[in-house]
């Protein structure tokens, strides 16, 4: 029963669709309370989410005030927070010279700034319940930087920089502090919108399955429901002695040895 979650209090950000979806649901399904905080709420996931007593809120995680809300609606209905899933992320393929700075900060806000933001408010209540666990969603390109996208490559080696240090900091607290650095994820709001912009779909679709060596293996891409696997992982007590670390659920694509064709 070490993957029990009963008594915990979570916060899954960007928990409306895709990964954040999935380890809300699974990690719901394992005891855990969950809080989800998301830019839209879709009406799809609310009977599903009351059924399993997940409660949802708009949250925008790049403003600080919407962070606080949440996390103080959180407090208020259970007292303290025990886990922190800082999921929420957006995409951003272009080449440096096209970049404004409004794409830059739009990037890193939502992918970097917003785990500072939750952890800085969250760890006050983890100390004072005696630990608790940080997952920060990262991706490969966190592991192993991609040409066509440099600033979300940048973004995410940043969280897996900032998971590292905050978990040397907290780990007198009790407190760990991991990544998880997937793809290529299907079924993910991330992974429609990349293959809705290309010429020809299922090409785009299998060149990514290609670039990862167990996704090519298995002729699919990674479900949304595998990466959550390793996020209540790391989110119970099986993990209590892992921290600092970087899970790539990513079919070892951040290997970096392209699959033979
Ligand atoms: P997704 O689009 O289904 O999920 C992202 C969620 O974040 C959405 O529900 C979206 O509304 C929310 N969001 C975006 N900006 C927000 C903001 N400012 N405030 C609050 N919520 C916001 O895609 P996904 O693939 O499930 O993405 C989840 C995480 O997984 C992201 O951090 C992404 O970078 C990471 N990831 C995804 C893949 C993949 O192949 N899909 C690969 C590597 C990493």
């Amino acid at each position: 029963m070490q993957l029990n979650l009963s008594n915990r209090v979570a916060i899954v950000t960007g928990g409306a669709s895709g990964i954040g979806r999935a380890t809300a649901i699974l990690l719901a399904q394992h005891g855990a309370t969950v809080f989800v905080g998301d830019l839209r709420l879709l009406p799809e996931n609310e009977a599903r989410y009351a059924e399993l007593g997940i409660r949802q809120q708009t949250c925008d995680v790049r403003n600080e005030a919407d962070v606080r809300r949440l996390v103080d609606a959180a407090l208020a209905a259970s007292g303290g927070i025990d886990i922190l899933v800082n999921n929420a992320g957006i995409g951003m393929v272009k080449q440096i010279p096209d970049v404004t700075e409004a794409d830059w900060d739009a990037c890193l806000d939502t992918n970097f700034k917003s785990a500072f933001l939750f952890s800085r408010l969250v760890i006050p209540s983890m100390k004072a319940r005696g630990g608790g666990s940080i997952v920060n969603i990262s991706s490969n390109a966190g592991l192993l930087p991609r040409a066509h996208d440099p600033v979300y490559s940048t973004s995410k080696g940043a969280l897996n920089a900032f998971t590292h240090s905050l978990a040397l900091c907290h780990a007198g607290d009790r407190i760990r502090v991991n990544a998880v650095c997937p793809g290529p994820v299907g079924d993910t709001g991330m992974m429609n919108a990349d293959l809705a912009k290309a010429v020809n779909r299922a090409e785009t679709a299998q060149m990514f399955i290609d670039a990862s060596p167990l996704a090519r293996a298995y002729g699919r891409m990674i479900s949304p429901e595998e990466v959550a696997q390793a996020v209540l992982y790391l989110c119970s007590d099986a993990a209590a002695m892992v921290t600092g670390t970087a899970i790539a659920i990513d079919g070892g694509k951040s290997l970096g040895v392209p699959p033979k064709s």
